[in-house]
């Protein structure tokens, strides 16, 4: 016999759910090692005077789609963006009207869709009047054009312009396009624009953690929900001192954080004036072999030839070398700028690479690019990307004359090489697990527990009283550093019986006496 459609649904809702593809699970013990990692970015940057700034994490998808670009995989491909609205009823209705096939052979299925298409403009039009639908130009132009074209249909009977107003009602937009972010520096600049912190002393210094979003194809390094930690210095002033003190910031985590080989490689791309003649240049030459690229540079040559620089196909390694170089093509400006930068970099003895390849993905790039790599991540070995972006603001639409300068660091990545390189810090454990037994202790128990962990420690209480054996066992398997063991005895006496489970060594103390013991030890100088 066939299985009935509720049996059915309900297998489909017993079926085991997983994290989507390209999204993972941070767990215990990694997520401390996580959190250690934020919190030290956090203490660097705000050694630094940077402050911390949330963002949503998702904003009108033009945010995106201006700053980072059209042309870019990020926008092009990459992009979690929906269209948000309350119009159930529309969507119907629109998907109704989409698939039928009117014609005035069968004056019935005419009828049918002058109703619906008219039922459709009724809607629109009331939405757009109440404001839950957006009223723009686009908007208000269909409406008025489709019932226009719709008398005319009806009136003279053109089959062929049921098409067109099909065609119509699928470009109409029922409300706002909206994209989890894939990166930050688009919200940290709309957010400076929007607060007007353009009016507030000197340049803004900002930093942020979290999540982005972007659907590549999932590997070692790569996922679809991934996690930033980045900074941005957003303001009037463009001084190559502000670079190099960034990239001084990022040299400096990295260091504390123990991250393995690390390279930092630093480029300049030009500015409006040098970048787009040398743009013209590069194309003219890769125009000229233009035969011996393959697929993705061919295209790239006409979309976006700075790109081509990016590609790691070991056949057309040879091309490129032998193409112009940006560096010899800087303006005077942009030329002083990447010397003082490298200078500067000297003085507070961050070590770089020239790499006049860097390029960087996303457009809004201006002069100063960089990456970091690090071991241990294959071929994804890129753990932080970064560059000025001086024209923005500005192409955000705010005011001119803004400059900023800023990076991503790609935790997941961090992460893994800080792992590979088996250079872990030591982090703060499980320090007192309560081996409390008879019904006397459990008071006493639960008082000491509270002190304890008022004290900063973490302190595990089992909930029920376990035998004695197995509540040692349970300790040693959780990693606990002590194991306290309070019987009725210690519980008559006030007294608690301190074990170190790395030895086995067990001292009988009083509350002081235990406290001060256990502080001194995990707190101490050698702790
Ligand atoms: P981008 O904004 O592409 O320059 O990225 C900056 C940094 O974020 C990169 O260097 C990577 O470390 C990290 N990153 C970018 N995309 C991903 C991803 N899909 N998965 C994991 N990390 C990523």
């Amino acid at each position: 016999m066939s299985e009935q459609p509720a049996e059915k649904t309900e297998k489909a809702e017993r079926r085991q759910f997983r994290a989507i593809k390209g999204t993972r699970d941070i767990l215990p013990p990694d997520s401390a090692l996580w959190n250690w990692f934020e919190q030290s970015a956090r203490e660097v940057f705000e050694s630094y005077n940077f402050r911390d700034i949330r963002t949503p994490i998702f904003e009108d998808t033009s945010l995106f789609a201006r700053s980072i670009g059209e042309d870019t995989d990020v926008v092009g491909k990459e992009m979690y963006t929906w269209v948000d609205h309350e119009h159930q009823d529309l969507e119907g209705l629109r998907s109704f009207i989409l698939l039928r096939e009117p014609t005035f052979e069968n004056l019935e299925t005419v009828r049918l869709f002058n109703t619906q298409v008219k039922d459709f403009i009724r809607l629109a039009r009331a939405g757009m009047a109440d404001g839950t639908i957006p009223r723009t130009h686009h908007n208000e132009r269909i409406v008025q054009d489709t019932s226009v074209v719709l008398e005319h249909y009806v009136r003279e009977q053109v089959d062929g312009l049921s098409a067109s107003i099909k065609d119509s009602i699928h470009k109409f937009e029922i409300g706002e396009r909206i994209t989890l972010r894939p990166e930050a520096t688009a919200s940290v600049c709309r957010a400076y624009i929007e607060h007007g912190m353009q009016t507030l002393p000197g340049n803004q210094k900002l930093y942020y953690a979290g999540p982005m979003f972007r659907r590549e194809r999932p590997q070692k390094g790569r996922y679809r929900q991934f996690y930033q930690v980045g900074a941005e210095v957003l303001g009037p002033s463009d001084a190559p001192a502000i670079d190099a003190e960034v990239l001084e910031m990022l040299l400096t985590l990295f260091n504390r954080v123990g991250l393995a080989h690390i390279k930092l490689y630093v480029n300049s791309i030009g500015c409006k004036e040098c970048r787009p003649k040398y743009v013209e240049l590069l194309r003219g030459d890769l125009r000229k072999v233009k035969d011996q690229l393959k697929e993705d540079s061919r295209r790239r040559i006409e979309t976006n030839p700075l790109r081509v620089l990016d590609s790691k196909l070991p056949e057309e390694q040879a091309i490129i070398e032998k193409l112009p170089r940006i560096s010899e093509h800087l303006c005077d400006a942009c030329r002083e700028h990447f010397a003082k930068l490298k200078e500067e970099l000297e003085l507070r003895g961050v070590a770089y690479e020239g790499n006049w390849r860097l390029v960087r993905g996303l457009d809004y790039y201006t002069r100063t690019t960089f990456e970091v790599t690090a071991a241990g991540l294959g071929s994804q070995n890129a753990v932080c990307g970064g560059g000025r972006y001086d024209g923005l603001v500005e192409l955000l639409g705010g005011p001119a004359g803004i400059k900023g300068i800023g990076f991503a660091i790609g935790t997941d990545r961090a992460i893994l090489s800080i792992q590979e390189g088996g250079n872990l810090p030591k982090l703060p454990g499980l320090a007192v697990f309560i081996a409390w037994m008879g019904a006397k202790a459990y008071a006493p128990a639960v008082a000491i527990a509270k002190k304890l962990r008022a004290r900063g420690l973490a302190v595990e209480l089992p909930p029920e009283e376990l035998k004695f054996r197995k509540s040692l066992g349970l300790a040693d398997k959780l990693g606990a550093y002590y194991a306290l063991i309070l019987g009725e005895d210690e519980a008559a006496s006030g007294t608690f019986t301190l074990k170190r489970l790395s030895d086995g060594q067990q001292d009988k103390l009083d509350e002081s006496a235990l406290i001060a013991r256990i502080e001194s030890e995990l707190r101490g100088p050698n702790a």
